[in-house]
Parts: C-alpha cells; structure tokens; sequence
C-alpha cells in the first residue's frame, strides 16, 4: 500500500519553513490506518517485544493499537507535569523547539523488550530521550518503529546501534 497518498504535507506549520507531515488523513482512513499498524505489529513479532512504549500525543495514536493487537502493554512517555504517578525525566531537543520527557517510574520492568513507537523521525531528539528513559528502568530497546521518516534530518543516526523501522520515508 502507499501509505504516502494518505499523508497530508503542511506548508509553514507550525513555523515558516517547515513541511509538517500530517497523519490524520492516515488515520481517516481505516483501511489505510489498519495496514500500516499491522505493518508495525508484524515487525514487532519479528522482534519479540514485552512491551510497547510511545511519546505524546501521536506515539499513543500508533503505538496503543500496536499494543492492543499483540495483547501486550503500552506505557505512555509524557511531558513533565502530566502522569500522576512517581516519575523519571529527560530532557531533549526538537525539530522545533526543547522540553522534558518522563515516565512513570514503576513502567517497565528490568529485562523487559521494549518497542518505541512514535509517528515520525525528525532530529530523533525525542526517542533519542525516550531510549534513555527505557534503558534507565533497565528496559531493553528491542526496536524502535515509525509511520514516517526525515531522511534529511539525519536522526538515524542518534539511534545508531537500534532497530528501526520506517513505512515511509521523505
Ligand atoms: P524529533 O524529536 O526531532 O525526531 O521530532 C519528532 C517528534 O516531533 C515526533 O514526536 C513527532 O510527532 C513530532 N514531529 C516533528 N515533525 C513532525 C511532522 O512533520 N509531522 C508530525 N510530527 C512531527
């Protein structure tokens, strides 16, 4: 399937110069949507996850029906001030701007395999932070799944050492 049909690309937003690369025409679309969560399920039992692991708003969006699929758990990375529980933080740099990442302390147990899963690939400054928070619970980054890559942003490298996979690539 081209998933690429279902993407939206926003010119100038949410800053001049930058082509925001909109899913919600993806998610619109079951068919389409479905597809493309089975794609990632697939890869994950190719990788032998325990649990899955996704930053806000749109790593919820990809990753719960991942989780849901392998009837495995799905612990969600916030920013800071938004789980209620214990927490651990992490800063990390975006595309467009900084911030702090956390989770609940008690989200993963040590030796767990873990799948990171957010929509889209940047910088990687956001799952670069959400690996640290993984591996400081002792969890073990077993792959690390996108929607979306921006292959010109380079943030392949940030996760060399990692399996990644990509479904579409700009
Ligand atoms: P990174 O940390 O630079 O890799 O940026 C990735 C994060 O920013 C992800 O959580 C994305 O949801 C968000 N992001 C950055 N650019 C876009 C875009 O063009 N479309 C959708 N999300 C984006």
């Amino acid at each position: 399937m081209d998933f690429k049909e279902h993407i939206a690309i926003v010119e100038d937003w949410p800053k001049e110069g930058i082509k925001f690369k909109d899913i919600t025409p993806l998610m619109d679309n079951g068919k389409a949507f479905k597809a493309a969560v089975d794609e990632i399920v697939e890869y994950a039992k190719s990788r032998d996850i325990d649990l899955v692991v996704g930053p806000e708003a749109r790593g919820f969006i990809v990753g719960c029906p991942v989780s849901y699929a392998l009837e495995i758990g799905f612990a969600p990375v916030r920013k800071e001030g938004k789980l209620p529980r214990e927490t651990i933080k992490m800063d990390y740099g975006l595309e467009y701007g900084k911030d702090v990442l956390t989770i609940h302390k008690d989200a993963i147990k040590p030796g767990q395999r873990v799948l990171i899963i957010d929509d889209l690939l940047a910088t990687g400054g956001t799952i670069d932070a959400t690996i640290k928070l993984v591996e400081e619970l002792g969890g073990v980054v077993a792959g690390c799944a996108f929607l979306i890559e921006l292959t010109y942003l380079n943030g392949r490298e940030k996760l060399e050492g990692h399996d990644v996979l990509t479904l579409m690539q700009y």
